[in-house]
């Protein structure tokens, strides 16, 4: 057996038959059966609306969750009902065991897919062990096609690498591959054009992120947001038809265009229209969970596990902890004092 960090905890025993959990609800008929774990802190670049230039107030690596913590939590949350996990973070990628936490996760039998976030930068060298783990979904965070442009965002000259990744995703067997864009007014928002015209021969999905205030530095206070309704009137000048599509989607409002192989998407992650359908579970790299990525309201997880709490007791925990959910975004908002400093202690 292998040693973690400093403390070693065994992965949670099944002390249950996975069919007699109920499922995680919410007193607004929501179900989540979607979890957003964090597996880190760090990252190797410096988005200018996630991370200052020096980083943010890391946490000591011991408060991390570990491997098999992090095994356990994927369990427990399968026998509640969880079907889709997304690995991020920080940069899921700088995590030596994000293989093996992929390969285990697409393992149970009861999560369809496993997913990752990722900014690309060491994708290309890592895309074959990802298929192999079994990594369902990719989505690459790529703000600018344009090399000076991605220097200013990112503090980092790495356009080049992270288009390679793009490139060796789309190549891969990997099923869903998406490209994050955050719309930055005078900085990208021309660019729309440009992200759309990538789904006309790749079948990806461009997915247009409205900018929010969880940065330490508040670029968001600098005029720089682009609101989902500006993103859909720039889309509209210029393509004729976006075709909705519909499905099972909870976050974003969705377009096919005629003629092109790949969709486009908007999230209004910012005006939070569309929490009504939320699905999402959110982990904190030191396993935390957050009912909203809005709220301040926090549960151990990680410490439930190091007390060796028994698995029925850590599942009531998130049963009650998503069951006091807020209607929407803006209201879990002001339960709470101030923003995060950063999407890397929300597990973006
Ligand atoms: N490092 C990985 C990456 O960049 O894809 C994963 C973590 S990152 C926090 C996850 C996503 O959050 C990225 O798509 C990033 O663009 C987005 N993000 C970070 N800060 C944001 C902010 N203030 N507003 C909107 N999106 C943000
Ligand atoms: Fe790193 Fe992702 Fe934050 Fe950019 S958005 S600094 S790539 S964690």
């Amino acid at each position: 057996m292998r040693k973690d960090n400093n403390t070693y905890t065994p992965p949670l025993v099944n002390d249950q038959s996975m069919s007699l959990d109920s499922p995680i609800t919410d007193r607004f008929g929501r179900t989540f059966n979607y979890l957003r774990l964090a597996v880190n802190e760090h990252c190797n670049l410096r988005c200018i609306y996630c991370m200052p230039e020096e980083g943010i107030n890391f946490l000591d690596q011991g408060k991390i969750l570990t491997t098999n913590e992090i095994k356990s939590i994927l369990k427990v949350v399968a026998d509640l009902g969880v079907s889709k996990v997304r690995l991020t973070g920080g940069e899921p990628l700088l995590r030596k065991d994000i293989f093996e936490l992929i390969g285990y996760a697409s393992k149970i039998t009861t999560i369809d897919s496993v997913h990752m976030t990722t900014n690309g930068l060491l994708l290309s060298d890592y895309i074959e062990k990802l298929e192999e783990a079994g990594l369902s979904g990719i989505n690459i965070s790529l703000d600018t096609l344009d090399p000076e442009k991605f220097k200013e965002i990112t503090r980092r000259d790495a356009l080049h690498d992270v288009l390679g990744g793009l490139n060796a995703a789309v190549k891969s067997n990997i099923k869903h591959v998406k490209v994050n864009v955050v719309a930055m007014r005078d900085f990208n928002n021309a660019e729309i054009h440009d992200f759309t015209e990538l789904t006309k021969s790749n079948d990806i999905t461009v997915r247009f992120i409205e900018l929010m205030p969880f940065d330490s530095h508040q670029i968001w206070k600098t005029g720089k947001y682009y609101s989902a309704a500006n993103i859909l009137e720039d889309l509209r000048k210029k393509i004729k038809v976006l075709s909705p599509i519909s499905g099972s989607s909870t976050e974003h409002h969705i377009f096919k265009i005629k003629g092109y192989k790949g969709r486009v998407a908007v999230i209004p992650s910012y005006t939070r229209t569309l929490c009504g359908k939320c699905n999402r579970l959110r982990i904190t790299a030191d396993g935390k969970l957050l009912n909203c990525l809005y709220s301040q309201q926090e549960t151990n997880i990680r410490d439930a596990i190091r007390q060796r709490l028994s698995e029925v007791t850590i599942k009531d925990m998130i049963r009650e902890a998503m069951g006091k959910k807020m209607i929407d975004g803006w209201t879990a908002q002001r339960q709470g004092k101030e923003h995060r400093e950063s999407m890397t202690q929300i597990g973006g």
